[in-house]
C-alpha cells in the first residue's frame, strides 16, 4: 500500500463513506456528503475541520483532488452563490476538487467520530452514546480508570488535541464519570446535570453556561471547538488510505475562536 500511484474514483470513496458514516439517516442542518463535485480520478485526498479557501488553496497546492471536512458549505440549502460562496465554489469547480462534508454523522461515527476518538484518549470504559440534538445521540459518556481532577484532565485534553483548554471546575473534584460532545455543545449542559456526570468536555463556552455549571455541580472542560474536531477527519483519512491505498493529509488550519 506504499505505492504513491494508487487512485480510486469520487464515486467509489463517496459511497463507501456515505454507507459508512450513515449520511443519509442523519437528520442534520449540514447537507452532508458530496457539496462539490470535482474530478473523477482521486489519488490524493485532504482532511480538515473547515471548509475555507485557505483549506481548498493549501489541498491544491498538495495535489488533492477532494477534500473531506467537518463544517462544509451547504447549510440548509443555498439561497444564492454571490460573495465568499461564490468564491468558495469558484475555486473547487475551477480546480475540479471535489468538497465532502460531513458534520453530525462525523459527531456520532462509533468509531471514527471526533467524541469517540476523545473518549478513547482519556481511557474511559463503558462508554455509551449521550447528548441527545435532532434525535440522535451525538456524543458519548464513560469512566475513567481511576478518578482525575479537572486539572489533570485538563492537562490531558490539551496534551492530545492541542488547543487552549478552559475550565469551570464547580463538579466533584475526583472525577470518573465523564461525557463528551465535540464543538459547540453547550446544549447538553442540562443533561450532563440531570444525569449527574462529574465532568462534561466540549469545544467551546457560552455565556450562560458559568451559573448553570455552578448551580448544577458540574465540571466542564473547554478543548476548543476546532481541536476537539479534529480527530474525526484524521480517523477518516486513515480509513480511506487503508481502504483505497490513497494517499492522504490532514490540512491543520486553526481557528482563532
Ligand atoms: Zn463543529
Amino acid at each position: 500500500m506504499n505505492s504513491p500511484h494508487h487512485q480510486t474514483s469520487r464515486n467509489t470513496v463517496v459511497s463507501l463513506l456515505d454507507k459508512t458514516l450513515r449520511t443519509s439517516e442523519i437528520s442534520d442542518r449540514s447537507v452532508n456528503g458530496l457539496q462539490v463535485e470535482g474530478t473523477d480520478k482521486i489519488m490524493k485526498i485532504g482532511l480538515a475541520v473547515d471548509a475555507c479557501l485557505e483549506a481548498y488553496k493549501l489541498a491544491q497546492k498538495k495535489g488533492c483532488q477532494m477534500i473531506i471536512v467537518h463544517h462544509g458549505i451547504i447549510w440548509e440549502g443555498i439561497k444564492s452563490i454571490t460573495g465568499p460562496l461564490y468564491k468558495q465554489i469558484e475555486f473547487l469547480v475551477r480546480n475540479n476538487i471535489n468538497l465532502y462534508a460531513s458534520h453530525l454523522p462525523l459527531d456520532c461515527h462509533p468509531t471514527l467520530g471526533n467524541n469517540i476518538q476523545i473518549a478513547k484518549a482519556l481511557g474511559l470504559s463503558n462508554i455509551q452514546p449521550f447528548g441527545t440534538y435532532r434525535g440522535i445521540k451525538i456524543g458519548f459518556e464513560g469512566y475513567l480508570k481511576t478518578a482525575a481532577s479537572v486539572k489533570s484532565i485538563s492537562d490531558l485534553v490539551k496534551r492530545k488535541f492541542g488547543g487552549p483548554v478552559s475550565s469551570l471546575p464547580f463538579g466533584p473534584q475526583k472525577i470518573r464519570r465523564v461525557a463528551i460532545v465535540s464543538g459547540g455543545g453547550s446544549s447538553s449542559i442540562p443533561e450532563a446535570i440531570e444525569k449527574k456526570i462529574d465532568l462534561y468536555i466540549t469545544g467551546e463556552s457560552s455565556h450562560e453556561n458559568h451559573h448553570a455549571a455552578l448551580e448544577g455541580n458540574l465540571n466542564v472542560i473547554y478543548g476548543g471547538h476546532y481541536h476537539t474536531e479534529k480527530a474525526g477527519v484524521q480517523a477518516v483519512g486513515k480509513f480511506l488510505s487503508k481502504k483505497f491505498g490513497v494517499e492522504t493529509e490532514f490540512l491543520d488550519i486553526p481557528t482563532l475562536v
